[in-house]
């Protein structure tokens, strides 16, 4: 026992000595990972055998390391789930319902999510809501401003009509030709123009606007009216607006939005410590959704300018119609960066391009030599 008694210190000095200096990068452990017992030291047969004690600090310093560097993995975080919820949601409803289409008459491809009957519903219960809204303001249809406005609207509508009709027998030929030769040709989305209710509203209002809504439904206000007399400046007006139905801008509208709506999302859970949402909402707005509205407003002054020539009007009007609607609107070259629209500017010079006008010029010439529109899709 005395021996026992003596040995003791020898015992702790001999530990003491294996253990390592002390290190002040580490952090003692704490105290639930310290082993409360450790059978070898109280075994005298170990005494001389001390080297093979497992020293306790490495132990115990691997252990509280491998619980503090522990990687954290992203589903951990709560912002990253959210990012990613948010945005295979988005992925999910694109893979299902997405669908690539090409443009009528300019042959772009854009995604679209929702079909052709879901869009037609929401123009049509949109126009419903408008005429209840305009009840009191909206012109009988024996008033002179209602028969010119529906006269020049039916001309452009069966041009539309025409040309579906000349382009559906073109493209049957060239889905023999494309079978023949295995060729894959991109076939205009025209579906959503077949069998439309086609209805027209004047509206008493100074506004100078006018607009059509998916499935057919044309508002003109008489603010327009009074600033155009001529039925080849309505006609360009009421062709612009015909073709963005025709190249099915609102549903192309509603897809991108849903992505802006994602991106949105994404921008403000990355940059939730910033708190700046209104400054997502405006960069996306600036460098998304504007360049977008200006694309497709250029596209409808090019497939309205081809409808106004084929219903016979003079395509030569249409530039100096956007020329004068910017002044009204007072526009300027900003326009074509901070504007939904583009600066009249813009549109003239596009409109005016030599391919451009050549082609209208040529629709207008077949229509009013009654040769019958040579098909514009
Ligand atoms: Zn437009």
């Amino acid at each position: 026992m005395n021996f026992l008694r003596k040995s003791y210190p020898l015992l702790r000095r001999s530990i003491v000595s294996k253990i390592p200096s002390h290190k002040p990068h580490s952090p003692s452990p704490p105290l639930f990972t310290r082993p409360i017992f450790n059978p070898n030291l109280h075994s005298t047969n170990k005494l001389f055998s001390i080297k093979r004690i497992p020293n306790p600090f490495s132990q115990r310093r691997r252990f509280y390391h491998s619980y503090e560097d522990e990687p954290e993995h992203w589903y951990h975080n709560f912002r990253a789930v959210l990012i990613v919820i948010v945005v295979s949601s988005g992925a999910i409803l694109t893979i299902y319902f997405g669908r690539f289409e090409t443009v009528p008459c300019t042959k772009r491809s854009h995604l679209i999510l929702i079909s052709p009957s879901f869009e037609r519903f929401l123009g049509e219960d949109e126009f419903k809501e408008l005429k209840k809204k305009f009840k009191d303001k909206i012109l009988p249809a024996n008033h002179p401003d209602s028969v010119r406005v529906s006269y020049i609207a039916n001309r452009i509508i069966k041009a539309l009509q025409r040309g579906l009709q000349h382009d559906k027998q073109l493209r049957s030929t060239s889905e023999v030709s494309s079978k023949a030769t295995k060729k894959k040709v991109s076939v205009p989305q025209t579906n959503h123009l077949e069998g439309l209710n086609w209805e027209v509203l004047v509206v008493k209002d100074n506004s100078v606007n006018a607009f059509c809504l998916p499935g057919g439904k044309i508002v003109v206000y008489t603010g327009l009216l009074h600033h155009f007399k001529k039925n080849a400046e309505i006609a360009t007006v009421l062709g612009h607006e015909v073709a963005h139905v025709t190249a099915r801008h609102g549903a192309e509208t509603i897809t991108k939005n849903l992505w802006l709506a994602v991106i949105r999302i994404v921008f403000k859970l990355i940059l939730l410590e910033f708190d700046m949402p209104d400054l997502v909402n405006e960069m996306s707005t600036f460098l998304l959704q504007l360049p977008f509205s200006r694309r497709m407003e250029i596209e409808a002054d090019y497939i309205g300018l081809l409808l106004m020539a084929s219903a016979g009007y003079d395509p030569h009007v249409a530039p100096r119609v956007y020329e004068k609607l910017g002044q009204i609107n007072k526009d300027s070259a900003l326009d074509d960066y901070t504007s939904t629209h583009p600066s009249s500017m813009r549109r003239v010079k596009m409109l005016s391009q030599a391919q451009v006008m050549e082609r209208a010029v040529s629709v207008h010439k077949d229509a009013v030599a009654g040769h019958g529109v040579s098909g514009f899709l």
